[in-house]
């Protein structure tokens, strides 16, 4: 049987990238996944996929978050995958653009986290893994002003919930990427103008030689899941950038 038989998942920012990977090798490891993105058309890729069911949600809206919970009932493990990477200094970022990384970068966990916590509680056990990022507090990155920000802000979030909850049975870890394919990452490769330098340039961040994959992610996300001697922790996955 899977390594999260019967455990019921909930997952922010399902649609594609690592949320995605983390939906599909959650339910294929025995999970009852609950995918849910904004991107109804990307979200519907997934329906069919035995042990996935699909929710369109906002994470900026906390009714919605508070209302799919109490149709979830109890969640298990809670992945956080939503988040969105603003490009620019502090030159380019505007309040508004603070304002919404904030949003949904660092709120929508803690909007899901509040969300799913009380069943957790009830149960004596849980798992949350949000998904951070070596930009922030690890690393400084280059014109990741807001972004660094907020990713760094998830850190604090993330030691928080687990030195409150750690006697309770709750875990609560971060995982910190460095360069991941996804479609936002392809995104962000074309803005730059030169497609093949920007990516050249990417890759070369990483001393391993290469962008990490998403499933690469959902691997470290499945173990930390189902791991019980780990909170509070940042696990950076980064191919050797910090090092
Ligand atoms: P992505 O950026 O390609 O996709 C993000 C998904 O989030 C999309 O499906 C989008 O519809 C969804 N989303 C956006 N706003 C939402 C909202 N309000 N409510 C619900 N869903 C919403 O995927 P990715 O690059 O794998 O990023 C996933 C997470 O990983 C993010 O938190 C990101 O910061 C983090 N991360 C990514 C990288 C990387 O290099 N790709 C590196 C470090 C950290």
């Amino acid at each position: 049987s899977g390594k999260l038989e019967g455990k019921v998942a909930l997952v922010t920012a399902a649609a594609q990238g690592i949320g995605r990977a983390i939906a599909e090798s959650a339910a294929a490891e025995g999970a009852i996944v609950w995918a849910t993105d904004v991107n109804a058309e990307k979200l519907k890729e997934l329906d069919g996929t035995p042990g996935i069911t699909t929710r369109i949600l906002n994470v900026l809206k906390g009714a919605d978050v508070d209302a799919l919970v109490a149709e979830i009932g109890t969640v298990d493990v809670l992945f956080n995958c939503a988040g969105i990477v603003h490009a620019g200094t502090i030159e380019q970022a505007s309040e508004a653009d603070l304002d919404f990384a904030y949003d949904l970068n660092v709120k929508s966990m803690w909007r899901t986290i509040k969300a799913t916590l009380p069943g957790m509680l009830a149960k004596g056990d849980g798992s949350i893994v949000n998904i951070c990022s070596v930009a922030g507090s690890i690393k400084g990155v280059p014109n990741r002003f807001a972004y660094g920000i907020t990713k760094a802000a998830t850190v604090g979030l993330t030691k928080s919930v687990a030195a409150d909850f750690v006697t309770k049975g709750i875990r609560c870890n971060g995982i910190c990427p460095g360069t991941v394919e996804s479609p936002s990452l392809q995104e962000r490769l074309k803005a730059q103008g030169d497609y093949e330098a920007a990516r050249a340039a990417f890759i070369a961040r990483q001393p391993i030689g290469r962008i990490g994959t998403p499933q690469e992610i959902a691997d470290l996300a499945l173990y930390l899941a189902t791991a019980t001697y780990t909170t509070g922790q940042m696990h950076i996955i980064d191919g050797g950038w910090v090092n």
